[in-house]
């Protein structure tokens, strides 16, 4: 649909729309307006998604609809920030209606046009899965002999207009399998009920030959599920449940109370990755990692399920309503990621669960000394980063790169001090976080000044200038002048960059991805004051050659790469818009930042105190 179509659309639809419907039903863009008649008279869906172990590279999906009128939209949803368009995947999709011969055609790439003439339709169509991904990313559906991921975006068609109907989901499964999700349980073990469309997008399935532990938390409950692999490595599971289960104690504690009936865990064996939703989290845990070190799996647990308070609660304001076009990019992910990233930490510490680094000081040197390291992320402002974080191809930054993760971790970090100094050590980061939840995890998400306006009114001070400079703007952090409120200070060295075995590494800060539709790799340079930057190449050049050879994938030139040593001078070929051009770079070493914090030598009696309360880290 055109901008101008829209445009048109929401100045008809305004005045017009009835108040109460559209104050339940955000309208993010004007377009459903003209089918807010479902408001007042919901269709009711039941779908049925069957599993059949003789072909387990699809599963069907029946979407019996009641109470719809002779034409009507379906649409499959546009995830925010993992949009995996399964839209293609749709197959054999075909309409029966009570009234008569039915027929549905497509209307875009994620839309189609139903007509079913008598109020009842029934709507069949099989979703394709693609290839198998190695590794397999733990939200996508798979299907596998003792188990796989259905539901979710992926699976369900929803009524355009109608995304505040009820649904009920049958699994039809083989019979050794059962099913885990967040949407509610029925009398049925085998149905569910969802609420709306964006409960029923928003709860993936795990199903199959699955290990299940529980636990309740303020008498809620919460299941932690495994889908082991055939052969798994054996691994502490009592531990393991009983760290999650500390996690979520850590979490309800700081906000008073759990915002959800209920929550589920969902582990996949041979899955990376991870995704967060209102009342579960599809996590890849393999169990060999779970068998040696579990600290990163709980780390990004912990990150995860927090989540479920900031970014499912507590969200951006262009994040509304399920809708099969991607929202506007959100300017707030350097919060919604990056305070994530501060309490998954936090809450490791706070559950004694050991942090990766020995100290909030060592953890905050680690930061810092990435955040040098990499100059994108001192030269771009965290809003902007947030803005290209997801959805955006690689190279948006040019030359450079930056993470919103870091970004906002840090910038949450000296806003903590800040508060704290602020309030004579009365309140801290969890006061602002809760205050949040508060004003934004209703139907108004947060956007740009919120933030700011949220610190200042718990420090009852003035940050306007903080948000300016380093959230707004993209003046580097001025770590030391937020240090010195705890009486420390920053000391940045730097030192040769050393590989595992302790010898010099080789700047290998070079990398390149296959843009869709072409046959050239891209290359991405992350910090043009590396020798492949030096050497001048850049972001976007097209690889034609290294070394006289064609690079065909982009599997290949990682392995080309890392085979590098110290002194050798690889030949690279690239196009550009100016024509060919070929370069010789001669592989080196090179230095990366180590931080250290140090107290200061006329630190008062209250810096240290605040200092003290600050590596504690305790829940206020
Ligand atoms: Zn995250």
């Amino acid at each position: 649909m055109s901008k101008t179509t829209l445009v048109a659309l929401a100045a008809l639809a305004a005045p017009a729309a009835p108040a109460t419907a559209l104050a339940q039903h955000p309208l993010r863009h004007p377009a459903d307006a003209v089918e807010i008649q479902f408001a007042r008279s919901q269709p009711v869906a039941h779908y049925t998604l069957r599993v059949d172990t003789v072909d387990l590279s699809a599963f069907a999906v029946e979407l019996r609809l009641r109470n719809v009128p002779d034409t009507f939209r379906l649409a499959m949803v546009a995830h925010p920030e993992y949009d995996d368009r399964y839209w293609r995947y749709v197959e054999d999709l075909r309409v029966a209606a009570a009234g008569g011969p039915g027929a549905v055609t497509r209307a875009d790439s994620a839309l189609w046009q139903v007509v079913a003439p008598g109020g009842e339709a029934v709507v069949r169509y099989r979703i394709r899965l693609p290839a198998a991904e190695s590794p397999r990313a733990a939200w996508r559906p798979f299907l596998a002999a003792t188990g796989g991921l259905v539901g979710g975006p992926h699976s369900f068609m929803y009524v355009v207009g109608a995304t505040l109907a009820p649904a009920h989901v049958t699994l039809e499964l083989p019979s050794t399998w059962e099913a885990v999700t967040g949407l509610e349980p029925t009398a049925d073990p085998r149905t569910f009920f969802a609420p709306s469309a964006a409960v029923l997008v928003d709860s993936p399935m795990l199903v199959g030959q699955l290990r299940s532990w529980r636990f309740a938390v303020d008498g809620v409950p919460h299941r932690v599920v495994y889908w082991p692999l055939p052969g798994a490595a054996a691994f502490d599971t009592t531990a393991l449940v009983s760290a999650i289960e500390r996690l979520a104690r850590g979490a309800v504690a700081l906000f008073g109370r759990a915002p959800y009936r209920d929550y589920s865990f969902l582990l996949q064996d041979g899955a990376y990755g991870a995704l967060e939703h209102r009342n579960s989290v599809t996590l890849g845990a393999p169990s060999t990692e779970l068998a040696s070190d579990r600290r990163s799996l709980l780390a990004e647990i912990a990150h995860e399920y927090f989540h479920t308070w900031n970014l499912m609660r507590i969200h951006p304001a262009e994040y509304g309503d399920v809708d099969y076009r991607p929202p506007p990019r959100t300017r707030g992910l350097w919060w919604s990621e990056g305070l994530t990233m501060l309490y998954a930490d936090l809450l490791l510490r706070r559950a004694g669960l050991g942090a990766f680094d020995s100290t909030r000081v060592a953890h905050l040197e680690g930061l810092m000394g990435r955040y040098f390291g990499s100059p994108g992320n001192s030269r771009f402002s965290p809003e902007s980063v947030s803005v290209i974080a997801y959805g955006t191809a690689p190279g948006a930054l040019g030359d450079y790169s930056a993470s919103t993760h870091l970004q906002g971790e840090l910038l949450g970090a000296m806003l903590d001090l800040i508060v704290r100094d602020a309030t004579n050590g009365a309140r801290s980061i969890d006061d602002v976080m809760r205050a949040m939840l508060e004003r934004f995890s209703g139907e108004r998400g947060f956007g740009g000044r919120d933030v700011e306006r949220t610190v200042a009114h718990v420090c009852g001070c003035t940050v306007r200038p903080f948000f300016e400079a380093h959230v707004r703007g993209s003046q580097a952090i001025d770590f030391d002048r937020y240090l010195r409120l705890i009486g420390m200070r920053a000391r940045v060295s730097w030192t040769p960059a050393l590989d595992r075995d302790g010898r010099p590494a080789a700047d290998l800060r070079v990398s390149a991805w296959q843009p869709p539709g072409e046959n050239a790799l891209s290359l991405l340079i992350s910090n043009p004051a590396s020798v492949w930057g030096r050497a001048g190449l850049h972001s976007g050049d097209r690889l034609v050659a290294v070394n006289g050879a064609a690079v065909p994938s982009g599997e290949e030139f990682r392995g080309l790469r890392n085979r590098l040593k110290n002194g050798d001078t690889v030949t690279v070929e690239v196009r550009r818009a100016t024509g060919p051009w070929r370069t010789s770079v001669v592989v080196a070493g090179y230095e990366r930042p180590v931080v250290r914090l140090e107290e200061i030598s006329a630190a008062t009696e209250r810096q240290r105190a605040l200092r003290a309360q600050w590596i504690a880290g305790s829940p206020r």
